[in-house]
């Protein structure tokens, strides 16, 4: 069994061992240690992160009693003691959002009676799930002011081994799952905890906890939070989006919301102004199409680049004012044409037959109704000669 020194001083990062073992599995090269200060991944928490005599250490699991220490690279047999070193930051903030989450918790399950169903510690989030179908923002208001005097006063943070039957005289917040020995982190008059995880010495070093929102998860709540000095990282990180958004938006914080609201909705207003003035334009294109037509059994047009929307638009209103000609619209691009193909309403026959026949010229898809249909493929030829090819059928 490796001596836990995170166990007996959690704020020894640095020490020395001998090496007892090294192997390797599936999760790399490993070695383990007589004594180590790294926690492997477990409840909840993260692997603590360093070095091994200068080596990374990229992962640390606990394995049938022995901690595993994961280097990126083999490591020297004739290697006998080592130095390690706990990557400090890392430590501590798995601490701050730890013991952050169990007074969090506390907080939900003693006065809202909402008990914690998980709890995930990640890089970007934290994450607790609630017992709970929904919350309100004074409930949340309220739980965070709460947690935060928790925090300011300091509390003392201790850990205790007990044995199982002895822990029944602690009024723990979940029953044991293990047998045997288990360990409880306590914080007097706030929470009894069995936990094997790192903790700080006392609530004080978590600095402050911050509430970021809840999203549904199944029939529960996930609740997002941040502690200790991510909370002044996230802090930072808006401050920052909020100061490049006011070189656009000139206005004080509080109203950037309603402003860009506005902003929005003449937007909205614009564009639907855009869309008739494209209609109108529309007519008056399809108006002058028909007058120089004048007539004639196939009225037929190419245009650059111009999008498949547009000229399906063009093509309803040429055909509404030319019962008795057919339409054939070309959209040539850099690679592809695409295509209208529609008839008057005196005029009976099957457009799609047409299309059918012209698509392979272009190996194209496409279809539609009886009188209008469209389409497009590759550009294996220029928009005038298939245009041609297509009135050939008519
Ligand atoms: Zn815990």
């Amino acid at each position: 069994m490796t001596r836990k020194l995170y166990y007996e001083d959690v704020n020894q990062l640095e020490f020395e061992s001998k090496v007892t073992g090294r192997g390797k599995d599936e999760g790399g090269y490993y070695i383990v240690l007589e004594s180590t200060a790294f926690y492997p991944t477990g409840g909840g928490q993260p692997y603590d992160e360093g070095t091994v005599n200068g080596l990374k250490v990229v992962d640390v699991e606990e394995v049938d009693g022995e901690v595993r220490h994961y280097i990126e690279e083999t490591f020297p047999e004739e290697t006998e003691v080592v130095t390690g070193i706990v990557d400090r930051e890392r430590r501590i903030d798995h601490m701050q959002q730890h013991n952050g989450q169990h007074i969090l918790s506390a907080v939900f399950d003693d006065q809202y009676g909402i008990p914690t169903t998980s709890f995930h510690l990640g890089r970007d989030t934290v994450t607790i799930d609630l017992g709970t179908p929904t919350l309100t923002d004074e409930l949340l208001q309220e739980a965070e002011q709460k947690v935060n005097e928790i925090v300011r006063a300091n509390l003392p943070v201790e850990t205790k081994w007990v044995y199982v039957e002895e822990a029944a005289t602690y009024p723990l917040r979940k029953p044991l799952a293990v047998e045997g020995e288990a360990r409880l982190v306590i914080i007097p008059g706030v929470d009894y905890n069995g936990c094997g995880g790192t903790h700080p010495i006392a609530t004080g070093e978590v600095m402050a906890v911050k509430l970021m929102g809840w999203t549904k998860n199944k029939k529960q709540v996930r609740l997002e939070f941040v502690c200790g000095y991510r909370v002044l990282e996230k802090l930072g990180q808006k401050h920052d989006v909020l100061t490049e958004l006011k070189q656009f938006i000139p206005r004080p914080e509080e109203k950037m919301a309603a402003e860009v609201d506005e902003m929005i909705q003449a937007s909205k207003e614009k564009e639907k102004k855009i869309a008739e003035l494209e209609e109108q334009l529309l007519t008056y294109e399809a108006d002058e199409i028909v007058a120089e037509a004048n007539g004639a059994g196939v009225i037929q047009r190419v245009f650059q680049d111009r999008p498949i929307k547009g000229l399906q638009s063009l093509g309803k209103a040429i055909t509404e004012k030319s019962p008795f000609s057919y339409i054939i619209l070309i959209s040539e691009q850099p690679d592809q044409l695409q295509f209208v193909l529609a008839r008057g309403s005196e005029i009976d026959r099957n457009m799609n037959e047409i299309a059918k026949q012209s698509m392979p010229l272009i190996e194209g898809k496409g279809g539609g109704k009886p009188d209008f249909v469209q389409g497009g493929g590759k550009r294996l030829m220029d928009g005038e000669v298939f245009a041609e090819e297509i009135r050939g059928l008519l």
